[in-house]
């Protein structure tokens, strides 16, 4: 593994901040190289103060050595200027509290600082010094021009490809993460703080909603949209059995009943004919036009329709158009499950605004994740929101001890909200990234037989929560792909309607048959946006090669 990042030590950010020096060209060189391989170049926040006196040396010497008079306030500002430029690209290292306990630790606090910060890293990090002591003290520590000329191994590619690279993301925002978060530690409203309006602001603005209400996880945004529209025993509400559990959990958590309808096996979301017949089955209790849940008896109250559930499977939404057209002849509403899809597009709208009420989660994994649990509805309605908002929190009314409503504890941390504001920015840049990514891996699989890779209907833009294929050869691929370190897994190797907790329902083998087959034959690639094309082309390579073996 050959880290990208580094860490400069005082002396080299010196030399490269300050003209004339000896040692410039060298410091400059590993800096390109670092950039050039898309790594980032770190300092480390407590020696900025020492680092400033010494570029003002520097500074001096320079413009002395040149013939140059220079005041010192003037090489004070001149110094000051390079590295405010300078920080333009490099990030700011700290190891907060134990700042201080490294400057005491050592005749070398400067050296312990940067070992502290490199320590703290997430992910592996070089640190560049020219003190020949300090290289001795560290395998980390390596002198620019040693930097320079370290071979890559052979085909440029890391060997470890992770399935998901949080790390990646985090190093790239970093600092303001830590500034978010010491942000919040300072003024210290860890429940309803600032940074969560804040964050429903831009939410809203990122897709074209009137009103985004943050929540505990993506489990507890659909539950709030469910219990807004007051869903309850005896009511239907139509999802799909190729999901994770969270999607029908909640239906039945309200004691109303998920009804199944299959998938287009083509974009792994909800058939709209299927839907339509189930509805049809449901009105007319017939489950000869289309399987439904099995009833207690014969005398039990037929399920009254009330609502549909899309899914934006792997982050492709539904086919709302058609979806729509039915939830309308019907009077039915519809709530987007938005949960793998945010930064997705549906002909130029944002998905978590395709249905009445859109639901999200910030699960890290998914394609805006935070860094535990978190969700949000969006929705266009303000009584809606209004209901979500009260339910929220406990159902609370003008005054918080006289309640409107039986709700929840379903509020988001201030500390995930203000650290998802710095993720949301980058977000867009990162949905691109994704994109390119996919078309890597679709280049070069789609005209493999034995494989189906996945499809985006016109109009519309994934968000690529997952990358997945299908294949009669799962086995075989996976276990290639594992001998080459190459993670993979399946989403989802059980549908829902063939699961124990839903056994009640009555649902049997054969009832929805794409669900079925798309659940022996699915397997995802690794997907993030920091997967590089050579390791999409080498990822590629090796499924290829498992189905000719
Ligand atoms: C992740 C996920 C959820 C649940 O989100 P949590 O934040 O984990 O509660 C719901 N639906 C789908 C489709 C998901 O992928």
């Amino acid at each position: 593994m050959i880290e990208r990042d580094v860490i400069l030590d005082v002396d080299v950010a010196v030399d490269a901040l300050a003209d004339h020096r000896p040692d410039g060209p060298m410091a400059k060189a590993a800096i390109d190289r670092v950039l050039h391989d898309k790594g980032r170049v770190w300092l480390v926040a407590a020696s900025l103060p020492l680092l400033l006196e010494r570029l003002r040396e520097a500074i001096e010497v320079g413009a002395e050595e040149q013939g140059i008079g220079l005041t010192h306030a003037a090489a004070s500002s001149r110094a000051r200027t390079n590295l405010r430029s300078f920080l333009e690209t490099a990030g700011v290292l700290t190891s907060h509290g134990f700042d201080a306990e490294a400057a005491l630790e050592t005749e070398a606090p400067t050296w312990a600082l940067t070992l502290r910060a490199a320590d703290a890293f997430s992910g592996d990090v070089a640190i560049l010094s020219r003190e020949p002591g300090f290289i001795a003290t560290d395998v980390r520590v390596i002198a620019p021009k040693d930097f320079v000329a370290r071979e890559y191994s052979k085909d440029g590619v890391d060997s470890k490809i992770p399935f998901v690279d949080l790390a990646r993301q985090q190093r790239r925002i970093l600092t303001k993460v830590e500034k978010r978060i010491s942000t919040v530690l300072r003024h210290g409203q860890y429940i309803m703080g600032p940074e969560i309006k804040e964050l429903e602001q831009k939410l809203a603005e990122y897709t074209g909603v009137d009103h985004a209400i943050c929540c505990a996880s993506g489990t507890d945004a659909l539950l709030l949209a469910l219990m807004a529209y007051g869903v309850g025993p005896g009511d239907a509400v139509f999802t799909s059995p190729f999901t994770f559990i969270s999607t029908a959990e909640v239906i039945s958590l309200l004691g109303a009943a998920p009804v199944f309808v299959d998938i287009d096996p083509w974009t792994f979301n909800m058939d709209p004919d299927c839907l339509a017949k189930a509805i049809r089955a449901l009105r007319a209790n017939d489950p000869e036009i289309y399987p439904l849940p099995a009833r207690a008896d014969d005398s039990a109250p037929t399920l009254r329709p009330k609502g549909i559930m899309p899914v934006d499977l792997f982050g492709i939404p539904s086919d709302y158009q058609r979806i729509y057209t039915i939830a309308a002849e019907e009077r039915l509403f519809v709530i987007e499950d938005a949960a793998q899809s945010f930064g997705a597009e549906y002909h130029g709208r944002r998905a978590g605004s395709l249905g009445d009420i859109g639901c999200t989660s910030f699960f890290p994994a998914k394609p805006l994740g935070c860094y535990g649990d978190g969700g949000a509805v969006l929705t266009q309605d303000v009584g809606l929101a209004d209901r979500m908002i009260s339910l929220r929190i406990h159902g609370k009314g003008k005054d918080k001890y006289d309640n409107d409503r039986i709700g929840l504890n379903a509020r988001m941390d201030t500390l995930q909200a203000a650290l998802l504001l710095p993720k949301l920015e980058i977000l867009p840049e990162e949905i691109m990234a994704r994109n390119r990514v996919a078309a890597g891996y679709t280049e070069r699989l789609s005209r493999l037989t034995g494989l189906q890779t996945p499809c985006v209907p016109e109009g519309l833009r994934s968000a690529w929560a997952q990358y997945s294929i299908l294949t009669d050869r799962r086995e075989d691929i996976q276990a290639a792909l594992k001998a080459k370190g190459i993670p993979t897994a399946v989403y989802y190797p059980k549908p829902l309607h063939l699961q124990t907790a839903y056994a009640g329902l009555g649902y049997k083998q054969g009832d929805f048959p794409e669900s079925e087959s798309a659940s022996r034959r699915i397997l995802s690639l690794p997907m993030h946006p920091y997967l590089t094309a050579g390791q999409v082309e080498m990822i590629a390579k090796e499924v290829a090669a498992a189905l000719k073996g």
